[in-house]
């Protein structure tokens, strides 16, 4: 988002930042009654002379609590949302931690805006461009999302592997119950449609196809098959599974916020059929 659309102030002073892992960007769009809906965002930016002037409520804000700069979505005009770079620590921006069962090595943030004030020059993209380069931005970290959700499945099937050859029942190894094989199999599948699926989404991205169908494909399919997978190596595991003893009891923590961020499995399957069929799924 910053290296397409950033002036050159802001690209010089947070890029090479953010990617030599020294700076965190946060990204703001979800606010308390605006999830799925994105286009129906309240936070108002007015302009006053040279400057933005912010006032609203962000949610679930990603890197909240550690980041350099927020990327606010707002709204500046009637169906009008533009993007706003406010660097941390602006006077009029309160960051509130929001404590959740998994995903705690990054922080989740209400970010409160009471008259936050930043030049216009701060403008991400142009004015009104807001909802257009969230899709974009959509596109790449759903896929991003993907191979999250199913590298979680992934190291679950491994543990599952490990765990199935060493457990012994019934006289022989739980790998060879064909109840358990069966799991084992299903799961190496799935993980498997999940990554190529993601692959393919990704080769796309790299060759500057635009490709949201193939995103949220991967998107829905990659983060559900996390879920799954890691649910089905907890059963693996027996009661070992929901101990803190074995890393699959958090795997499946995790897993299960994969179909939420960045739209929700539902949100996936509409966008999909409305591309596909040409109806509109929303309105
Ligand atoms: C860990 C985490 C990190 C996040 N990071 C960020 C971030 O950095 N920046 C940011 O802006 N947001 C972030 N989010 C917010 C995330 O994008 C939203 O949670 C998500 O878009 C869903 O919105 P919501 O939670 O308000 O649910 P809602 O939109 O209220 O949806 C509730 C349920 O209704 C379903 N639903 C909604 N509309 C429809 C429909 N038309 N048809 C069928 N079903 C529907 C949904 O699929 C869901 O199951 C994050 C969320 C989480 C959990």
């Amino acid at each position: 988002m910053l290296i397409n659309n950033a002036p050159e102030h802001i690209r010089d002073e947070y890029v090479p930042g953010l990617l030599s892992g020294e700076k965190f960007i946060a990204v703001g769009i979800s606010e308390p009654d605006v999830g799925s809906d994105v286009a129906a965002v309240k936070t108002r930016a007015v302009r006053d002379g040279n400057d933005w002037v912010l006032n609203g409520e962000k949610t679930w804000i990603s890197n909240g609590e550690h980041m350099d700069l927020f990327v606010c979505t707002c709204k500046t005009g009637e169906g009008e949302l533009t993007h706003i770079a406010i660097p941390a620590g602006t006077p009029g921006m309160e960051v509130r931690g929001i404590p959740k069962m998994a995903l705690n090595s990054q922080s989740t943030s209400q970010i409160f805006l009471a008259d936050v004030r930043v030049p216009i020059a701060n403008t991400v993209g142009s004015i009104g461009d807001g909802l257009k380069n969230t899709l974009v931005t959509f596109e790449r970290a759903r896929c991003h999302m993907a191979a999250w959700g199913y590298s979680l499945g992934r190291r679950a099937l491994e543990e599952s592997i490990k765990y199935s050859q060493e457990r012994t029942q019934h006289g022989k190894q739980i790998a060879g119950h064909q109840l358990i094989a069966e799991k084992i199999a299903t799961m190496a599948t799935q993980i498997d449609a999940a990554r190529l699926l993601t692959l393919r989404a990704g080769d796309m991205i790299d060759k500057g196809i635009r490709c949201d169908v193939e995103c949220s494909m991967a998107k829905w399919y990659g983060t559900e098959i996390g879920v799954n997978t890691t649910r089905q190596a907890v059963q693996i595991h027996g009661g070992n599974g929901v101990t803190k003893e074995f890393v699959v009891e958090r795997l499946a923590r995790e897993a299960i916020i994969g179909p939420i961020p960045d739209g929700t499995t539902e949100i996936q399957k509409l966008l999909i059929a409305r591309m596909l069929t040409g109806v509109q799924a929303f309105r």
